[in-house]
């Protein structure tokens, strides 16, 4: 029989709820939101942002995954690595025996058609994809909409001829996957029989460095010293974006159409600015008569992350507060960027776990520009303390209700 691929769960959504609601929710968490978002206890007043916590995607990830388990009673089911970025909820799936194919000792090349793989919510690169199909696994494919959403605008883009710029992390397991379909896109242009490209950019500096080579031509003058000088471009150009772009990429060709995409969580003010970088630059190096031929662009934000961003900002310009804390893996790319949001107007804690609150003098946290964890002192003010607090798309409830008992333990001794 043919390796089957589940896209819509497996029927079983009624058998794990409880295990679910008893791993991840709070009625702590509820009551507050009935509470009108505010937390108020002693000296402490907690202040939630209104949307915050698992989005619609990893709700049915995770929701999937446990299905899994629970159908393929008999079966190694495997995940080809984390679901979500967050260490609680990954932790949690491996205590119901389900093992990441990213863990030391475990390898593709032991599975057979008798496993099962979950594919998780930021989705697998098509050569991935197929490494499995070829082992014959059964999948349980939870790739969100969303992503799917993005998969459908790059396809597009290469079956046009047009190179994909992708606002993400070039290192990223969603935007890998994403890179993956740009390029593969390409091969059902009509005749073509080339694969699409893609070029990754990280921010707006990075972003303001490929507008600067569409802006200036390259092929107007072939003397000598100009072309020594335009290779020296080239390769600088190269060496900066080198693991960001396609096999095969050439920065004198494949920018001379270019549709705009973004990872799903990247921050969402950023992605429109770059998205209109580039529109400016296509204007100015091709002309108006030519824009609609070179230069498209897609939002493909997804709701959860915009949902979560305007939240946080709207409660940081609602409410006054002393300090913010955001709850998260520190590789959720979603949640890194709510802490930098917030980060730009108070002090803010990016903190991974409940235990991260040491005590009333000590965090331990991510500050906002650093790869490191650290800990610090004298977070916590004296007297009355107002904190705002949010959470990643991958944290669930009962972490936050977790930080918010700490909390209220350290400021209320
Ligand atoms: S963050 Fe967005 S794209 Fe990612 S799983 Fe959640 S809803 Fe889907």
């Amino acid at each position: 029989m043919p390796p089957l691929i589940f896209r819509k769960g497996l029927n079983l959504k009624h058998e794990v709820a409880h295990v679910l609601a008893e791993s991840y929710h709070s009625d702590l968490v509820t009551r507050i939101k009935d509470d009108g978002y505010r937390y108020e206890s002693g000296r402490l007043t907690v202040h939630l942002a209104r949307e915050f916590g698992f989005c619609y995607g990893v709700d049915r990830a995770v929701d999937y995954a446990y299905q899994a388990r629970r159908k393929f009673g008999d079966r190694q089911v495997f995940l080809t690595g984390e679901i979500i970025h967050n260490p609680h909820v990954n932790e949690q799936l491996r205590a119901q025996g389900i093992r990441f194919l990213s863990d030391p000792g475990e390898t593709m090349d032991a599975l057979s058609p008798a496993d099962v793989v979950i594919l998780p919510a930021f989705g697998i690169s098509i050569e991935l994809l197929e490494q499995l199909q070829d082992r014959g696994c059964d999948l349980v494919d939870t790739t969100c909409g969303s992503v799917l959403n993005v998969w459908k605008n790059v396809k597009r883009y290469a079956d046009d001829g047009f190179t994909s710029i992708i606002h993400g992390k070039y290192w990223h397991e969603e935007t890998r996957a994403t890179a993956s379909q740009a390029r593969r896109g390409g091969t059902l242009r009509p005749g073509s029989g080339q694969d699409g490209h893609y070029l990754v950019v990280l921010d707006k500096t990075e972003a303001a460095q490929v507008c600067d080579y569409i802006r200036r031509p390259h092929d107007s003058d072939a003397s000598a010293p100009s072309t020594a000088l335009r290779a020296g471009r080239r390769a600088a150009f190269m060496t900066v974006f080198e693991h960001a772009v396609s096999a095969g990429f050439d920065p004198d060709v494949h920018l001379e159409r270019v549709g705009c995409a973004n990872q799903t969580t990247m921050l969402s003010s950023e992605s429109l600015e770059i998205g209109e970088m580039f529109r400016a630059a296509m204007r100015e190096r091709y002309g108006d008569a030519e824009l609609a031929s070179r230069f498209r662009a897609f939002d493909t934000i997804c709701s959860a992350t915009q949902d979560r961003q305007d939240a946080v900002i709207a409660l940081l310009a609602e409410q006054p507060l002393d300090l913010m804390l955001v709850i998260g893996g520190y590789n959720s790319s979603n949640t890194f960027n709510l802490a930098r949001i917030c980060a730009e107007s108070l002090p803010t804690f990016h903190i991974a776990e409940p235990a991260a609150l040491i005590s009333a003098t000590e965090i331990r946290h991510r500050p906002v520009g650093s790869t490191q964890e650290t800990t610090v002192g004298r977070w916590l003010p004296d007297g009355p303390v107002r904190i705002g607090l949010t959470s990643g798309a991958s944290t669930p409830d009962n972490l936050v209700d977790q930080v918010i008992g700490r909390l209220d333990a350290l400021a209320n001794p």
